[in-house]
């Protein structure tokens, strides 16, 4: 009865558990585990290794989205910091500019504004001043030929009274109305 090996198909006495010719095992389990054995290693090897290939893969891209998120972070940062500087330079020219008007148009328009009032009612009380001593001097020649009025009808009343008159025309009507009735 002829037996030939498993591996390399060469004839082979019945019974041996190995090929002489290539020492393939003559035992189907054992000549297939050495290919499973294989085939396990190798997949374990490329599963270990495809596993890394795409971890470091997977690792680039979260650093790359990382790093790009720290890139934005940073623009936003640099932004913030601008729009900081803005502000405050903001800030800084609305107190300057705050200060500035309170000084000119504040204090310095207030006194003005002082000072003319002060001007205004310096012109005024003048002017009053000025008025009441021209009414004063007026109001004084006027009493003084009111004086001299009173002083001359004083002296003229006696010469001529004023309550007198209406009788001479009464009693001239009266004389009439008795030579009539006479
Ligand atoms: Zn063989």
């Amino acid at each position: 009865m002829d037996n030939h090996c498993i591996s390399c198909k060469r004839e082979i006495t019945l019974g041996q558990k190995q090929c002489p010719f290539c020492n393939a095992p003559q035992n189907y389990f054992l000549y297939y585990l050495k290919d499973i054995s294989a085939f396990l290693v190798l997949m374990i090897i490329g599963g270990t290794v495809g596993y890394k290939v795409l971890e470091n893969r997977f690792a680039g891209q979260i650093d790359e989205q990382i790093s790009s998120y720290e890139v934005r972070i940073e623009q936003s940062n640099q932004q913030i910091n601008d729009l900081q500087t803005q502000l405050q330079s903001a800030q800084e020219k609305i107190k300057a500019i705050e200060e500035s008007s309170a000084q000119t148009s504040g204090a310095v328009e207030e006194e003005k504004a002082k000072l003319a009032e002060a001007e205004e009612r310096a012109t005024k009380a003048e002017q009053r001043a000025g008025w009441l001593s021209r009414e004063n001097s007026r109001l004084k020649s006027e009493m003084q030929s009111l004086t001299t009025k009173i002083i001359e009808l004083q002296q003229r009343r006696p010469a001529t009274p004023v309550a007198q008159p209406a009788a001479p025309i009464q009693s001239s009507e009266e004389t009439q109305q008795n030579d009539t009735q006479q």
